[in-house]
């Protein structure tokens, strides 16, 4: 049994919260991030296996890659966040285990900065890809190696409760979107696209295919962010080869998921088509939250017998069923606001990644011998 593990990043003051002088209202010490509550004053603490602090203490170089200002900073760059989080992952994946790292956070707290990255400051995912051809091309460098390595990739979109394929433009899309379906309990998308990548330009060229096809919808809020889920599912398989003949396979998906904004709807100004958006996000947001309190009353032993994880009851939880309860090496990532007005969801996001501190997974290694 493993943890999910769980890690928090603060992100600088944007514009417009600098323009209002707002005050930074999160402190963080080793794992300890302590937010206060602007009005009142009061404290609270909570405890992360991560945490990262990515407010100020950095400078901007002449690519506009963001790193510490010196020996006294602690600010946390896309390196820092990578070398904990993705090289876990990946490490996971070549043992054959199914991982999965999910960014959690209120529109424009930072998921896409630390999943995919702007620029030249690259996210996970860029940098997962690079370490993965690097790893296999070291290892079929070696002359004693008999294993071969497949990597294939596919995107998906949830997006009013349906599940698009990303490498299929949106005009030839079945509108009803995908089936999610379930064979020997293994869940998997019908029909969805995987291609097999050779290098790492193939899977550059693959995800910005994908995620050119995302559907983006303005808010109030900030109108360029995405209002569905991304889920970003790399397949990576080993297999020993001895004598022209497969002796033994592993099977690992690495799903990395760039989750919509997790903030409540009213007081955003949507209407109409938006605020339907808003109750479907939330229906897979809502029933990932529901999933997340039942699995944690049964980590903590808090509820007995037999106990119904409601994964069914939205698509983004049957498609990460394994990846929240199951068969998976899973981590978090909750994106915070530093900024006194976005006080209440950024404690929202605290509680939230505090409970998925308590669910434990039992990954087992996904391998089948031939003989
Ligand atoms: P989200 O995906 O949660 O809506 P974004 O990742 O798009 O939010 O981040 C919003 C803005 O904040 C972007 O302009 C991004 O560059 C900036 N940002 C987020 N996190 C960081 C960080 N750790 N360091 C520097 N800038 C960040
Ligand atoms: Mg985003």
């Amino acid at each position: 049994m493993t943890s999910v593990k769980v890690a928090v990043r603060v992100r600088p003051f944007n514009g417009r919260e600098k323009n209002m002088s707002s005050r930074c209202i999160i402190e963080m010490q080793d794992n300890m991030t302590k937010i206060t509550d602007p009005d009142s004053g009061k404290e609270k603490k909570f405890y992360f296996d991560y945490s990262y602090w990515s407010h100020d203490g950095y400078t901007e170089d002449s690519e506009g890659i963001l790193s510490p200002n010196g020996p006294g900073s602690n600010y946390a760059d896309q390196d820092k966040v990578f070398n904990d989080l993705g090289i876990g992952v990946l490490d996971n994946a070549w043992k054959g285990y199914h991982t999965c790292l999910f960014a959690y956070g209120q529109t424009g707290s930072g998921k896409s900065y630390s999943i995919v990255g702007y620029g030249k400051n690259e996210g996970i995912i860029p940098k997962a890809c690079r370490e993965i051809f690097e790893r296999i091309s070291d290892a079929r460098a070696k002359p004693s190696n008999i294993t071969e390595f497949q990597v294939t990739i596919s995107m998906i979109e949830i997006y009013n409760e349906k599940v698009h394929d990303l490498f299929q433009p949106p005009n030839k899309r079945e509108k009803a979107g995908l089936k999610v379906r379930e064979n020997k309990g293994e869940v998997f998308v019908d029909g969805l696209k995987k291609v097999p990548v050779e290098s790492y330009e193939e899977i550059e060229k693959q995800i910005s295919i994908g995620t050119s096809n995302r559907t983006i919808a303005s808010t109030n809020m900030n109108s360029t962010s995405s209002r569905a889920h991304t889920v970003t599912t790399i397949t990576f398989k080993q297999t020993v080869m001895e004598n022209g003949k497969p002796t033994n396979q592993k099977r690992s998906d690495i799903n990395l998921v760039d989750l919509a904004g997790s903030e409540r709807q009213s007081g955003t100004g949507a209407t109409g088509e938006r605020l339907k958006e808003g109750s479907n996000i939330n229906k897979s947001l809502s029933f990932l939250g529901k999933c997340i309190t039942v699995l944690a009353e049964k980590s903590t032993g808090k509820s007995k017998g037999k106990v119904v994880v409601p994964y069914r009851e939205s698509q983004l939880t049957r498609i990460l069923q394994n990846a929240l309860g199951g068969n998976s090496k899973t981590s978090m990532i909750a994106a915070l606001s530093p900024a006194s007005v976005n006080y209440d969801e950024t404690l929202s996001t605290l509680r939230y990644a505090n409970q998925v501190k308590a669910i434990k997974n039992v990954a087992k290694i996904n391998e089948s011998a031939h003989d």
